[in-house]
């Protein structure tokens, strides 16, 4: 049985998986800002600093995987923007970067942090906003979406969720994390049915919005549907999954961007993909 740690343990898909792990026999640290092991309020870095350092405490320094769940939703609110770039977006990396050790020692350890698929569909968001988030840079990420208004929580969720996708995706193919056994990897659901979801529903400009966005498969999806999926790439099975952003989202993405994807590596690129792989793929000890 192993020891896993959730971050937005207390609601929906986080907690929903917390239970799923539980019921299964292995031990869970749950942190959140209410209801869980370790309460931390993961806008703030003294926050973040007590869930890095409690959770290496409580695990013994040996963690066998990690769901990234805590988030806030782009409600139309002026302080929404900061919280969203200080919890969705830091308050995934600096925990990652403060347990890495405690995954290595694992040998097999599994990381899913949840990201969404606004990384894709929401239009026109800000590179330079993406730029300062993956920079730490939290109050220039907050002034570049300013200009946006109304529209400035949507803009930052959608880059925090873009920088979480892509911090992922630089950080999984390193040799302290895919050479090390760590497995990291993201989930980007799209609309499911949480207290997130239901306050941006009771919020009547998202309201509109959500309603009319399409959903090839015609319906909202579960936390349930969510926790299965997070439960498969925390087990032995998603060993040879790395650095993928997994999309579970009904077809929304695919209605918008069939032919975006899967895009082949620019020519221009080559010399420099390359030479980052020159000692060519990890093989592990026993295989
Ligand atoms: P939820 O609101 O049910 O759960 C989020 C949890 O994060 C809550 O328990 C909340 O207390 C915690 N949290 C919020 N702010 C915090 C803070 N400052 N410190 C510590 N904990 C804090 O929402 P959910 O839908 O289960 O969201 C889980 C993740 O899924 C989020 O990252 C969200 O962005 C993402 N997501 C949700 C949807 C959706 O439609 N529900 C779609 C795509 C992605």
């Amino acid at each position: 049985m192993g020891t896993y740690a959730i971050t937005g343990s207390a609601s929906g898909m986080g907690r929903e998986t917390a239970q799923r792990l539980r019921g299964d026999g292995h031990t869970v640290i749950g942190v959140d800002i209410k209801d869980a092991d370790i309460i931390a309020d993961l806008s703030t870095p003294q926050g973040r600093k007590q869930a890095a350092d409690g959770v290496v405490a409580a695990s013994g320094g040996k963690l066998d995987g990690a769901v990234l769940a805590a988030g806030l939703g782009p409600i139309p609110r002026r302080d929404r923007p900061r919280q969203i770039a200080q919890v969705n977006y830091l308050g995934v990396v600096e925990l990652l970067s403060a347990w890495r050790p405690a995954l290595a020692a694992a040998e097999r350890a599994k990381v899913v942090v949840v990201s969404s698929n606004s990384s894709t569909t929401i239009p026109a968001v800000p590179r330079r906003t993406v730029r300062a988030l993956l920079a730490h840079d939290a109050d220039k990420a907050v002034r570049s979406v300013k200009l946006f208004g109304k529209a400035a929580p949507a803009m930052m969720y959608a880059a925090s969720k873009i920088a979480v996708s892509r911090w992922v995706r630089r950080h999984a193919v390193l040799p302290e994390r895919a050479g090390a056994g760590v497995r990291l990897n993201a989930l980007a659901p799209g609309a499911i049915m949480t207290p997130l979801l239901q306050e941006q529903l009771s919020t009547p400009s998202e309201a509109k919005a959500i309603w009319s966005f399409p959903i090839p498969v015609g319906a909202f999806g579960q936390a349930a549907h969510m926790a299965d999926w997070m439960c498969f790439m925390l087990s032995d099975s998603a060993d040879f999954l790395c650095g993928s952003i997994v999309f579970v989202d009904g077809g929304s993405d695919a209605y918008f961007r069939a032919d975006d994807w899967p895009k082949p590596v620019p020519a221009y690129r080559l010399p420099g993909f390359l030479r980052r792989f020159r000692s060519g793929p990890h093989v592990p000890k026993d295989g």
